[in-house]
């Protein structure tokens, strides 16, 4: 037994998943919402048998223990091994960091001793006194700026890469963790100057990257001070629409009060959580990312969005607001009872925000009113615009009273029926849909790939496989396969049934090398218990998949013979043309019969 299979034997993939995110029972397996994408249904599904997962959705890859820890905590192969080792209590013998996680360790070293060096200046050098000063102004306290290693940047070029060499860096791989700018003659400066600092971790802790925020704005014109924030460049560890800034210290509040109120900016942030409201994350200025829904999955399915006063309305609302709802998670929103946004709101009266985050209202009424306040009611126009904006929200809306509920609201807002809100909200729905048929027409080789992992779904999930098998390889030969995992598979499967009265999933699965092994997962995770309940219609649908799969095989061999012909008689090669003619006749002979037989049956 290898190292990597020892770990995987003592730690089971189900106890391990269901430590992470929440798992039902299916049948022999389990399912669960998918943790790495967003989704309403569940298309995640663990098998305690092949201890292994798949995603049926929009991942639509799987793997074992090892690749979910990777997937979740993004590590690199050997960094999850020699976590589950541990838990494992397993030693590794002979495994190497590779060099991508070199870097990133050497990555989160640059920037541990970059939040020390702008921490120390803020908290204890003279330098940092202007800093100290603008944070005092903005009612931050002491305690906040430790807790969330606050820094400053001093006015300078060099300070951090000075800093930074000394303590043994190059200048190449400190430019590599987003913190210096390379200059036109090549040589680099400091890309954080005289700014307030914010470190940025990922929910770990680890820090990830920084923003820095102007002192004063004002006093030059933005061409000569840059932008009131900057970002650490995109990195192999920092990921912008993956952050979610504050998680690594608000996800137990996150937890415990099973919600998470979404705010904009750093500032709002740290005010709030100063106020007391402490289950909170900021997106940092951008419009929620599918990634973020899914980090924030992890620790609740609810969340309030309590934007800045310009954002009722935006696109950037709706696009957050849509992402959010797809991701699975119940959106609310707070509304702001005063100032531009939350930092201001709770300058004013800390006791204003906890009300507001209390009283928070459900994301259509906020649509809703949002629209009204934009285009205003009179006139057909202003009616229109608001139901082209208000209806996409109300389309999606599953719960036949929660709809009926806001068609009324509507129609009584806009002076309409609740009939042509229906309607509208049909006509939506069916324009919506025509690309999803367009979708679902498979081009030839999805189509050949859908149809031999169905097949084999089939065989290897029944509850006879050597029958079935049997009966299958009476139609197709291996050669008919164009999926070579498939095939593999198949061959594999053939001479396994052959040697043995029961088919167990966990011998044959050791028969299985890494490259087929997904292919085999996917297949036997597959969700065919409508197919598979009913004899009839399993056998039935058994033949007719093997004789689909049989037609696509011949087409495939009259396309090759086709060019041959044509090469022939380009060689003027008569004989050879003639013989070639015949197969082709041949060929077109055995589809035709197939699709009598078929059509028969
Ligand atoms: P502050 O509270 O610091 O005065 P603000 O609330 O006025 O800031 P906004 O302009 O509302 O700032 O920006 C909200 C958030 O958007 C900021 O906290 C920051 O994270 C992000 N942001 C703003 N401007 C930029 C920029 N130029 N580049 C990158 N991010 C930015
Ligand atoms: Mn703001």
């Amino acid at each position: 037994m290898t190292d990597v299979d020892l770990v995987k034997a003592k730690i089971d993939i189900v106890d391990f998943i269901s430590e992470h995110i929440k798992l039902t029972k299916a049948g022999r397996n389990f399912k669960a919402l998918c943790p790495f994408h967003g989704e309403k249904t569940p298309s995640f599904i663990i098998s305690p048998e092949r201890q292994s997962w798949h995603c049926f959705g929009a991942c639509a890859t799987g793997g074992d223990v090892i690749s979910f820890l990777q997937k979740w905590e993004n590590l690199e192969f050997v960094e999850a091994l020699k976590i589950l080792a541990q838990r494992a209590g397993v030693t590794l013998s002979s495994y190497q960091p590779t060099e991508s996680s070199k870097l990133k360790d050497k990555l989160y070293e640059i920037n541990h001793l970059s939040s020390e060096f702008f921490h120390f200046l803020l908290t204890s050098h003279k330098s940092g006194s202007r800093a100290r000063e603008y944070l005092k102004s903005r009612g931050i306290k002491d305690e906040i700026v430790k807790t969330f290693t606050l820094g400053y940047a001093p006015d300078s070029w060099d300070s951090l890469l000075a800093f930074l060499t000394k303590k043994g860096y190059g200048s190449s791989d400190i430019n590599t963790a987003g913190l210096l700018v390379r200059s036109d003659r090549g040589t680099y400066y400091d890309r954080f100057r005289g700014r307030l600092m914010f470190t940025l971790k990922d929910q770990r802790g680890n820090i990830i990257g920084f923003s820095g925020r102007l002192l004063d704005e004002g006093v030059y014109s933005e061409r000569q001070r840059g932008a009131k924030y900057v970002n650490t460049s995109e990195t192999p560890i920092y990921i912008k629409g993956n952050t979610l800034y504050g998680l690594d210290i608000t996800k137990e509040a996150i937890k415990k009060e099973k919600e998470a109120v979404v705010v904009e900016g750093e500032f709002d942030l740290l005010s709030s959580f100063q106020s007391g409201v402490a289950n909170i994350v900021a997106i940092k200025g951008s419009a929620l990312t599918e990634g973020q829904t899914v980090l924030l999955r992890r620790f609740t399915e609810n969340i309030n969005l309590a934007l800045d006063s310009d954002f009722a309305g935006s696109e950037a609302a709706r696009r957050g607001i849509e992402i959010a709802e797809k991701g699975g998670l119940t959106v609310k929103v707070v509304e702001l009872p005063y100032g531009k946004d939350p930092a201001e709101c709770i300058e004013k009266d800390p006791y204003l925000w906890k009300k507001a985050v209390k009283e928070v209202v459900p994301v259509y009424d906020f649509i809703i009113k949002a629209a009204f306040t934009k285009y205003g009611k009179e006139g057909v126009v202003g009616k229109k615009k608001i139901g082209n904006e208000v209806i996409p929200f109300l389309s999606k809306i599953e719960n036949p009273i929660i709809l009926s509920h806001y068609v009324k609201d509507l129609s009584n807002k806009l002076q309409v029926t609740e009939e042509s809100i229906e309607l509208s909200i049909a006509q939506y729905v069916k324009k919506k849909e025509i690309p999803k048929e367009i979708k679902t027409a498979v081009s030839g080789s999805s189509r050949e790939i859908l149809l031999e992992e169905y097949l084999l779904s089939l065989i290897i999930q029944s509850d006879n496989p050597h029958e079935y098998i049997a009966a299958v390889m009476k139609i197709l030969t291996f050669d008919d396969f164009n999926l070579s995992p498939v095939k593999k598979i198949m061959e594999l499967l053939v001479g396994f049934l052959s040697s043995c009265k029961k088919f167990e999933v966990k011998k044959f699965g050791s028969l299985l090398t890494s490259e087929i092994a997904p292919a085999f997962d996917k297949a036997y995770l597959a969700d065919r218990s409508n197919i598979l309940s009913e004899k009839q219609i399993f056998e039935k649908e058994l033949l007719h998949t093997c004789w689909e799969i049989k037609k696509m095989s011949l087409r495939r061999r009259i396309n090759s013979i086709s060019t041959k012909i044509k090469q022939s008689e380009e060689k003027k090669d008569e004989p050879s043309a003639k013989k070639t003619n015949e197969q082709l006749r041949d060929l077109l002979r055995q589809i035709r019969e197939i699709e009598k037989t078929t059509q028969k049956a």
